[in-house]
């Protein structure tokens, strides 16, 4: 990982390098402004300040050479001369150059534009065909806090799967001394996931359905056991694969769990015949196997932002990565706690855990784990998949192990964290 790191930042640099436009328009609902680009150094930035006013937020010196910038509850550190920002003071990001300071003025790299803002902000798109930031509704990309009223429901037309994610979110009670499980429901909206049975047509099992009724079911479990639950999305709405693990981490969830529905990767007479339940954590996809189902879960990207969503998200995924390094051993462990729950349930086989590199589980600080409870394109399985009573079942072997492990959790760090 870190050895490629050098060479993903010279790369994003080049890249950033040659799409840099002369001047980037900003559109939002309610206003459009021009930022221009100017070479600093002989590199793209931009005058941090004018950035702040045509995206609607402030930028503002915050002593000792650093600047804040503001949008939204969104606040981003710069310092001059380093090549990292910090958003809501939890992650330094790299950025293939340092902000510099002219006077009054910091000027930040293009990039901030290019990638920082909309990568790590929700709310922002950048198109860099048309070399336009396009801000979607900021009431609707505000995630509300712990205890506070939702937002009213935003209108905002074709913004409306960006910003999906608010409305979507059931406030959690996290009292004190209470856990915070992070449900989520793979899929939903326009992204159906993995459909089947292999030769059934119509599909008569869809992913995002099996997944919304079993994580209801473990959230009514977890609550019923006295725990506090958030999940992602409770109908049927796209909520993009980021938003999924910053939802978590705004709410301080202690776990975080994702379900989903398999595919099979085979083609031919057996590719109906692979079935089985399997548990993944965050890492580096160990077999091909494990890269093919990472592929399949992180199309879900597609739909977030269309036909102009970029590509390639090597940044993010470093320091993300490694911002989830400290959990690594405590993911591990609860998705073998999760997936030896299951062995009990499901009729198999046991595919045991894994190791991917799952988006859905990249910006989540806190152990993550995703399960392919059956596949969906196995006939036997997707009717298994479908039936009340074996949801039931698989939602409450997922909860006992979730408990299980915060309890070993507790036990291990001294109660009352
Ligand atoms: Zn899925």
């Amino acid at each position: 990982m870190l050895v490629s790191l050098g060479v993903l930042l010279q790369a994003a640099a080049v890249s950033t390098a040659l799409v840099a436009p002369r001047a980037v328009t900003v559109r939002a609902p309610d206003h459009t402004a021009t930022v221009p680009v100017v070479a600093i150094a002989g590199r793209p930035a931009v005058d941090g300040a004018r950035l702040a006013a045509a995206l609607g937020g402030t930028f503002r010196p915050a002593g000792r050479g650093r600047f804040l910038l503001t949008l939204g509850e969104w606040a981003v550190r710069f310092t001059d001369g380093l090549p990292f920002a910090t958003v809501d003071d939890t992650s330094a990001i790299p950025m293939t150059d340092a902000p510099r300071t002219e006077g009054p003025v910091m000027y930040l790299p293009f990039q901030v534009v290019s990638e920082i803002i909309p990568r790590f902000l929700s709310g922002f798109f950048y198109d860099p065909g048309a070399a336009e930031v396009r801000v979607f509704n900021p009431a609707a990309r505000r995630i509300p806090p712990v205890d506070a009223t939702p937002p009213p429901a935003a209108d905002t037309g074709a913004a409306v799967l960006a910003t999906a994610p608010v409305n979507a979110i059931a406030l959690p009670r996290h009292r004190d001394g209470r856990h915070l499980v992070v449900v989520d429901a793979g899929h939903g909206g326009p992204d159906n996931g993995m459909t089947g049975p292999i030769g059934t047509s119509p599909p008569t099992l869809v992913e995002k359905n099996i997944t919304l009724a079993v994580a209801k079911l473990v959230a009514a479990d977890l609550r019923a056991a006295g725990t506090d639950v958030l999940m992602t999305r409770t109908t049927d709405t796209l909520i993009a694969l980021s938003d999924r693990g910053r939802i978590a981490n705004r709410h301080h969830g202690d776990v975080f769990v994702s379900i989903h529905v398999n595919a099979t990767g085979q083609r031919g007479p057996t590719a109906a015949r692979e079935r089985g339940f399997e548990t993944y954590f965050l890492a580096e996809a160990k077999t091909e196997d494990a890269r093919r189902v990472e592929r399949m879960e992180n199309e879900s990207v597609k739909f977030e932002t269309g036909v102009n969503a970029p590509k390639g998200d090597a940044l993010g995924f470093i320091i993300n990565d490694m911002a989830q390094n400290e959990h690594l051993r405590e993911s591990e462990k609860l998705a073998q706690m999760i997936q030896d729950g299951l062995r009990g349930v499901e009729p198999g086989p046991d595919r045991g855990v894994q190791q991917a590199n799952f988006a859905v589980l990249r910006g989540s600080y806190m152990p993550a784990v995703l399960v392919e409870i059956g596949f969906g394109t196995n006939p036997a399985e997707a009717a298994y998949l479908r039936q009340r009573g074996d949801q039931r079942s698989i939602a409450a072997s997922i909860t006992r192990s979730v408990l299980a492990y915060l309890d070993q959790y507790d036990a291990r760090v001294g109660a009352g964290r």
